[in-house]
């Protein structure tokens, strides 16, 4: 099993704020645009939430909330410089760290530089020294995914630490409002309650059939996370989205012979160097670019995860000779493997 830690700093722009100006303290402060500008609100201190202030709200309607709020200008610069210093924490805990913002990352401690066998004392240990190095709090999740890492992050706000092991999945899905699920935005929420879905438990008890036919693809993976099933590997910023190698001609190419000959080289080509790299990947991409200079690229998906020159080639074939418009000459071709095996399930993720 994977020990996946999600870590949310608290507040983050508010929290800084009121750092760098302790008179703030206890207030209701609001990082944004001020209220008689157009300006939304980007986040407030914990006091401004319980006025029924969020981020994304209208500075205006904020202030209407509550009048005697401080409104700040936004110091992007220092945000960023914080959220260095606490990448560098991460860092120094394991390489596989996926930063979603300024102040939201995934860190897979399943190795770990620490040499801790144990997530939550690695979740303890980069609490105690985030606050150390910026005097601010954060909030750690811990569990086997990161679906189940950031609802419990979420759980606990500020300064919690919550363990999601498998025995607690159904308690803690089962309770948790369907708004409350990442990946269930505003719209999506709106659409289960009317479905009668208001919770874990609701979406628990619908088949996935049902859940599919009204959500296409999303609806395997909700049915999937309220089981707290989530093979979602971290995305981290060296790995790459896909692999690619492309060939300009000498001289255009008009006949088909010769196109798949070179196309059979680049496939070999491919196929090494994924071997190399150890990658597969799912989606296959041809790009013809004609003699004018028109560009034409194509996609087409592999039976499974593979790196195979034979299939790669087999696949690739077929778009040329489906798609080659044999009245012009091709000047390159480009042939590429996406949807990689080091990657995010970026089918399931763009669909939020
Ligand atoms: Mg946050």
């Amino acid at each position: 099993m994977k020990k996946i830690i999600h870590i949310d700093m608290d507040a983050y722009f508010a929290a800084i704020e009121i750092r760098e100006n302790p008179s703030l303290k206890g207030k209701c402060v609001i990082v944004g645009g001020s209220p008689n500008s157009r300006g939304v609100v980007s986040t407030c201190s914990y006091e401004a939430r319980k006025y029924g202030i969020h981020s994304g709200m209208s500075s205006y309607q904020a202030w209407n909330l509550c009048p005697h709020a401080v409104f700040v200008h936004s110091s992007f610069n220092l945000y960023k410089e914080v959220s260095a210093q606490i990448r560098d924490i991460f860092y120094s805990v394991t390489d596989k760290v996926e930063p979603m913002s300024l102040d939201e990352a995934y860190l897979d401690v399943t190795q770990n530089k620490l040499g801790e066998d144990d997530p939550v004392k690695i979740a303890q240990w980069i609490k105690d020294e985030v606050l150390k190095q910026t005097r601010l709090t954060c909030s750690a999740g811990v569990s086997y995914n990161k679906f189940l890492a950031k609802i419990g992050s979420d759980l606990h706000k500020p300064d919690g630490l919550t363990v999601i092991n498998p025995e607690d999945v159904q308690r803690i899905m089962f309770a948790l409002p369907i708004g409350k699920f990442h990946g269930i935005g505003k719209v999506t929420a709106a659409r289960m309650k009317k479905m009668g879905i208001h919770n874990g438990e609701d979406l628990f008890k619908r088949d996935l059939k049902e859940l599919i036919r009204y959500f296409g693809k999303a609806g395997f993976f909700y049915y999937n996370v309220v089981r707290g099933i989530d093979n979602r590997e971290l995305h981290t910023s060296w790995e790459p989205k896909s692999i690619s190698c492309e060939s300009t001609f000498y001289e255009d190419i008009g006949d088909v012979d010769e196109l798949l000959q070179q196309l059979r080289r680049l496939c070999d080509k491919l196929a090494t160097r994924m071997s190399m790299k150890k990658l597969q990947g799912l989606n296959l991409v041809l790009k013809l670019k004609y003699d004018n200079f028109e560009i034409n690229s194509r996609s087409i998906s592999l039976p499974n995860m593979t790196n195979e020159r034979e299939i790669l080639y087999q696949y690739a074939e077929q778009l040329l000779v489906a798609n080659w418009d044999a009245t012009r000459k091709v000047r390159l071709i480009g042939i590429g493997v996406g949807k990689l095996d080091n990657q995010l399930d970026g089918e399931q993720i763009s669909l939020f």
